[in-house]
């Protein structure tokens, strides 16, 4: 696993005070099998490492205060940098409808995101058409109708006198009726193959040349290892693009072909994919990502999300717990399994904080369930309880087993889990918290 290398790359610099070369050329040439392993594109794996190596040098010979931590900057600058930079703003129509067409290979997400932007989009105010300009496959324009419903946006789908058969003619029309009924922005669905394919692409440049959309996304599935660069050679040269999409980031690869397509296309990832629900969805950070990346975690990530799934002053109160603020007593070990069972996927939430990189098993063996006997356990403690578990003594135990219809064996396990998440609070607390993210600068 690329992040997991990478961090052990690091463990030897971290503490040291002076750097040799020596120290350099080991760390950088052991990133850079890291990388190729995690099948990042040759040439962005020789750019990121030539630019990494000259900088550390450079930092070495001003005698930085701590060049350990200082290499490490260094690292997580280049790879935001390799990420294409900061995000942009998708182009937006001056005359609506913003026309947005999805490109990809079959399988790669296009449907699905449809509906993620198509919800997206209405989230950011826009009143949105999705256009069922796959027709490859029978059951495509179920698929898209489907999705726009889990989104509540409508779809623009194949009738007789609309193009029936023929996708150019659907989008042309679904375009005609975005623009007489007046939605801001179409999201056209379009057909791919297995592999790249000129049937395929020319399809895609001709309803590109239909509806001269304002953005192309192509759509990147981010788990198909080396392949990644040469289909988005082939997209970039054929139908063309003006942006990327990653889907399937909640997958195991992390990163590979994320960190070459920016780069070898020259287009900037927008969006991730990370899941298969119609919400797992998100702009795309390459700071975050390249965090992620150095197993620093994605706490900006958890606590945006937080946001958006209750109000700021939860959202905040959480995150100083987990930065190790004040004491961390039951209650708020119930909130927080409570918030993030909210804001969706557990496991995938807990991914995302720091030192979680070396938690995976814990993770595995979750069960979202164990929220509801948490919940009942505590919700059967006095507040005095709650605040102090150590007064829990076996009499207690019996009348909160009773009341919450749980055993003290439960109980007692539930117990040695919060003393474990409590250590692990602390841990992240001392080695500067998330907002510390392990000691990097900036
Ligand atoms: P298309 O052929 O490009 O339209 O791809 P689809 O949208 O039909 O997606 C193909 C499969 O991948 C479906 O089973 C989706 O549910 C799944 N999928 C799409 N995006 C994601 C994602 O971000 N994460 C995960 N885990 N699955 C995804
Ligand atoms: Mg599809």
């Amino acid at each position: 696993n690329l992040s997991d290398r990478i961090t052990a790359s690091f463990k030897q610099v971290r503490g040291k005070g002076r750097l040799s070369e020596a120290d350099i050329d080991a760390t950088v040439s052991e990133i850079r099998r890291a990388l190729l392993e995690a099948d990042v594109a040759l040439p962005v794996v020789r750019q990121f490492t030539a630019n990494v190596r000259q900088q550390a040098k450079e930092a070495v010979a001003s005698q930085a205060l701590n060049p350990g931590q200082q290499l490490i900057k260094i690292v997580n600058d280049e790879l935001v940098e390799i990420l294409g930079g900061a995000a942009r703003d998708l182009h937006l129509a001056k005359n609506p409808p913003t026309v947005i067409m999805l490109a990809g290979l079959q399988g790669a997400g296009k449907t699905t995101l449809a509906g993620k932007l198509g919800r997206w989009l209405r989230e950011q105010g826009h009143t949105p058409l999705l256009v069922a300009s796959d027709l490859q496959r029978p059951n495509a324009v179920n698929q898209l109708q489907i999705v726009g419903e889990r989104a509540g946006v409508p779809v623009w789908a194949p009738e007789p006198g609309n193009g029936v058969g023929d996708p150019v003619q659907v989008a042309r029309t679904g375009l005609a009726h975005a623009q007489d009924k007046q939605y801001s922005a179409v999201v056209v669905d379009t057909a791919g193959r297995l592999g790249v394919d000129t049937e395929m692409m020319q399809q895609a440049i001709d309803i590109r040349d239909a509806v001269d959309p304002h953005e192309i996304l192509f759509v990147l599935d981010a788990m198909i290892g080396q392949d990644a660069v040469h289909t988005a050679e082939a997209f970039r040269d054929g139908v063309g693009f003006t942006g990327v999409v990653l889907s399937k980031l909640d997958g195991d690869a992390r990163g590979g072909a994320a960190l070459s397509v920016a780069t070898v296309t020259g287009q900037p990832v927008l969006f991730a994919s990370t899941g298969e629900k119609v919400t797992d969805f998100e702009r795309f950070h390459a700071d975050r990502m390249a965090s992620r990346i150095l197993d620093m975690g994605d706490v900006l990530t958890l606590i945006e999300q937080a946001e958006r799934a209750f109000d700021a002053d939860e959202a905040e109160e959480l995150a100083g717990k987990l930065a190790g603020d004040g004491d961390f007593t039951l209650q708020d070990f119930l909130a927080q399994l409570q918030q993030l069972r909210k804001m969706g996927s557990m496991k995938k939430m807990l991914g995302m904080l720091p030192g979680m990189g070396q938690m995976r098993e814990q993770l595995e063996s979750f069960d979202e369930r164990e929220v509801d006997r948490v919940e009942a356990i505590v919700r059967s403690m006095t507040p005095a309880e709650r605040t102090n578990p150590k007064i829990l003594n076996g009499s207690r135990r019996q009348r909160i087993a009773r009341g919450s219809g749980t055993t003290v064996t439960e109980i007692n396990a539930l117990m040695d889990r919060f003393d474990k998440a409590k250590t692990m609070m602390r841990q992240m607390a001392r080695n500067g918290g998330p907002g510390g993210m392990g000691g990097v600068p900036g």
